[in-house]
């Protein structure tokens, strides 16, 4: 059987799928200078292969199946398989429709169909909702699978085959990368050690698939070598959620990964209150490059409202400082629009970004995600009704005191504040000579009077209009 696994590209504005939002994707459509830049830089650095499409690519090639890969065009075969995502589901719902007219089977996978089957079912022939791996392993074991098919949870992780990256990826996303952040360019993969993420905040689409399972250390540390074998000098993305929530299960990925002398440089994304000097020193020696953490807010309380364990200032502050010292570049998460907020808190979280001084920043707009408690919280005020737009920076519900033009003038206004700023080079670059700190310091202040200006002078003509 030839199988066509289709991880379509996005269009129109900055488009990420796979394990983003849980899988239901982003799509960031700039619409300021800063915006445009930060896509722009953004677009090479997250344009890598999906990992749930390597995973089937493997399962299908394990069982004798001849495997094609593509971003764009329909190629010929007998079943695709297309991975699902909110924020593009009309292009890949019209993809699926032109590989059914030439003949194919075609089914998907991931997220997005597995919680709203109904916006896919109709150009599908069968529709996995759940983990795709038991269901797809049936199906290149000879099983026809039709209409919506129950995708049983892959009850120990460590029995997946490894990705097959030799399948996945065209020629461009094999094309070793340069970042931003450093001149040695490393090929991409992401990796999954484990799965979903035990923590209950409200918003998060990440925990809504699957319970929370992990791998063995051996597990991990044998993909890692068998990438590296093929690979030497990857770079890889950790996917994980939550990927020091156990310490002591980390800790021991990080020697395991020197003592097999893997030279491998990895990122991943955790909890402040999960890391402390001992654990980053360890990450650091295993080749850790980029944390990434949510702080979303600054206010204790909001968080609290969306059952999110705040994480004390000072540690917040103490782990940045200390990734600075050791080297690790650090990326924090931001959102705006929870109930609570207002102009003033969304303003103190923007100040609190900018004075946390995080190598990069994110800030995103509060998307109540179908399938998520919030989601049925919100319910009665979610006003959009194109599924495409909860894409993670468009306003979807009616806030109770902000309209959706100020949310996206505070969004401008924070990507501005965050990337105008000279001393975000300072942090990306490591610049820590101290003439020069003073100096990028006074720039700082006139970068940020003109941007006041600029912001004040745009909201007088808002409400002069
Ligand atoms: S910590 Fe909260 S926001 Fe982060 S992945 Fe877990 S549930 Fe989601």
């Amino acid at each position: 059987m030839r199988v066509v696994l289709a991880d379509l590209k996005g269009t129109e504005g900055l488009v990420t799928k796979d394990t983003v939002a849980g899988g239901y994707g982003s799509r960031f459509v700039p619409f300021s200078l800063t915006t445009h830049w930060f896509c722009h830089v953004k677009r090479s650095y997250v344009q890598i292969p999906s990992v749930q499409m390597a995973y089937l690519a493997a399962i299908c090639a394990r069982n004798g199946h001849e495997v094609v890969w593509t971003r764009n065009e329909v190629a010929d075969g007998d079943v695709a398989l297309v991975l699902s995502s909110l924020v593009d589901y009309r292009r890949e719902t019209a993809w699926a429709e032109a590989a059914r007219a030439r003949g194919m089977r075609v089914g998907f996978v991931g997220l997005a169909c597995s919680k709203l089957p109904e916006l896919f079912l109709e150009h599908a022939d069968f529709v996995v909702a759940g983990e795709p791996e038991e269901a797809i392993r049936e199906l290149a074991e000879g099983r026809k699978l039709s209409g919506l098919v129950l995708g049983k949870p892959v009850a120990d992780l460590d029995t997946l085959p490894f990705p097959r990256w030799d399948l996945v990826g065209n020629w461009s996303d094999r094309l070793q990368q340069i970042s931003l952040g450093s001149l040695h360019p490393r090929r991409r993969f992401p990796l999954l050690a484990s799965r979903s993420c035990p923590e209950f905040c409200t918003y998060c689409p990440h925990r809504i698939l699957t319970e929370y399972r992990v791998r063995s250390v051996e597990n991990v540390v044998e993909e890692l070598s068998a990438l590296t074998a093929r690979w030497p000098n990857a770079f890889v993305i950790f996917r994980d959620p939550l990927f020091t929530k156990d310490r002591r299960r980390c800790l021991t990925l990080c020697s395991e990964i020197v003592r097999a002398g893997l030279r491998i440089e990895f990122e991943c994304e955790t909890r402040l209150d999960h890391l402390d000097a001992e654990l980053l020193f360890a990450m650091r020696r295993a080749g850790l490059r980029i944390i990434s953490f949510g702080v979303e807010s600054i206010s204790s309380q909001t968080l609290r409202k969306v059952a999110r364990r705040p994480v004390p200032e000072a540690h917040q502050r103490h782990i940045v400082a200390e990734c600075r010292r050791l080297g690790i570049r650090t990326a924090a998460f931001y959102v705006f629009g929870f109930l609570e907020d207002d102009w003033e808190s969304i303003a103190a979280t923007i100040n609190y970004a900018i004075d946390l001084g995080s190598t990069s920043a994110q800030f995103k707009i509060l998307t109540p995600y179908p399938g998520t408690p919030l989601w049925k919280q919100l319910g009665p005020v979610v006003y959009e009704k194109d599924w495409q737009r909860f894409d993670g920076f468009t306003p979807t519900f009616r806030h109770p005191k902000l309209e959706p033009d100020e949310l996206r003038f505070l969004l401008g206004a924070a990507y501005a504040r965050f990337y105008l700023r000279p001393s975000f080079l300072k942090n990306l670059w490591r610049i820590r000579h101290r003439a020069l700190v003073g100096l990028v310091d006074k720039l700082d202040q006139r970068v940020s009077e003109a941007i006041r200006e600029k912001e004040i002078s745009l909201v007088s003509r808002a409400v002069t209009c």
